[in-house]
């Protein structure tokens, strides 16, 4: 007779404090922060790190998790591929010939430090510790600092957000990240702004970097995720005819943003409020949110200075319809 293998289900990992989801041997909360020890509870192995207290192998010579010297006379004095209790993902990138598991972080034969292909299991990589976070994390679960990167823009943030509310533009839940690569906003994702990380987190140069020029990237990018978040705007008679058809194939990925740091409408254009609004209907709208935004939605205090530079009726009508269209959502008329 034989017995029926019961399925049993994966136990699901949350945090003792909140209640979030984990995943098995992160070191904090993604939701919380609260810090996670991995003992060895189930008792797979029997042993535990002295030091940091999570679950380790009698045969190993070092802790994966915090990399200390834990050798003794049970350890084994060849690398072995994976002892009791742990699984084998691959060889030690140091060439010890042991066998490593992720994510730890150490060789536990050697005592080197193991790196992971974060990017194969998620979103994003933190701006603090570079290891792998997904775009919903508050907290890293690796390092514990802010996972979206908020924290190392906040005076632009701020600055941002102040504006915002003084032109009593309606807020619509974004969320902005620090990414690798350009800043922009994708279309499948319209409330995430993210910001391109490496003029932050170029160690030596964080206190050169001018916070109105992000103050004036992070306007311009949220003017694209208004938009997208305003669809219907786009196809209304007077949008059009101001800023023309947004719906040309096109992905969002401002890399030349020293552009954003200008404050004073350019002189050359006459149908546009800057340079980068002429490259596409988007950008247009970008550029003039930014503009709108920035300048408190004083219109008055614009239009003399769209006179002065000699812009078209077109310029005007843009922040006008902008204008309208910001006031109609808080329920004026
Ligand atoms: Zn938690
Ligand atoms: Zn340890
Ligand atoms: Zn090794
Ligand atoms: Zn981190
Ligand atoms: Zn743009």
């Amino acid at each position: 007779m034989t017995r029926r293998r019961r399925e049993v289900p994966t136990p699901e990992l949350r945090c003792p404090r909140c209640e979030a989801e984990l995943q098995r041997f992160w070191s904090h909360c993604s939701n919380c922060g609260r810090r996670l020890e991995w003992r060895d509870t189930p008792k797979a192995t029997g042993a535990e790190c002295y030091y940091c207290r999570w679950v380790v192998s009698d045969s190993f010579a070092f802790c994966p998790w915090c990399g200390r010297d834990i050798r003794d006379r049970d350890s084994s004095p060849e690398p072995l591929k994976a002892p009791k209790g742990f699984k084998y993902d691959r060889r030690c990138r140091w060439g010890c010939g042991g066998g490593v598991m992720y994510p730890m972080a150490y060789c536990p034969w050697c005592g080197r430090r193991e790196k992971w292909r974060y990017r194969d299991r998620f979103q994003n990589i933190c701006p603090h510790c570079d290891r792998g976070v997904d775009d919903w994390m508050e907290v890293c679960p690796w390092c514990g600092e802010d996972a979206t990167g908020r924290d190392l823009i906040r005076q632009a943030l701020r600055r941002a957000r102040q504006l915002l509310v003084a032109t009593r533009v309606t807020a619509w839940n974004y969320r902005v990240l620090l990414r690798p690569g350009v800043s922009g906003v994708t279309p499948l994702t319209p409330k995430i702004i993210e910001i391109e990380r490496r003029y932050v987190t170029r160690k030596p140069r964080r206190d050169e970097i001018s916070w109105n020029l992000l103050a004036g990237l992070l306007l311009h990018e949220l003017g694209h995720s208004f938009l997208y978040h305003n669809w219907a705007f786009t196809r209304t008679g007077r949008f059009r005819r101001a800023f023309g058809e947004v719906r040309k194939a096109y992905r969002v990925a401002d890399s030349k943003w020293v552009d954003f740091e200008r404050r004073g409408v350019t002189t050359t254009l006459p149908n546009f409020v800057t340079g980068y609004a002429a490259t596409h209907p988007q950008e247009d709208f970008a550029e003039t949110f930014r503009f709108y935004v920035a300048r408190r939605g004083r219109l008055r205090e614009l239009f003399a200075e769209f006179g002065r530079k000699r812009k078209g009726v077109i310029v005007f009508e843009k922040f006008l319809v902008l204008h309208d269209y910001v006031r109609s959502l808080r329920g004026w008329r």
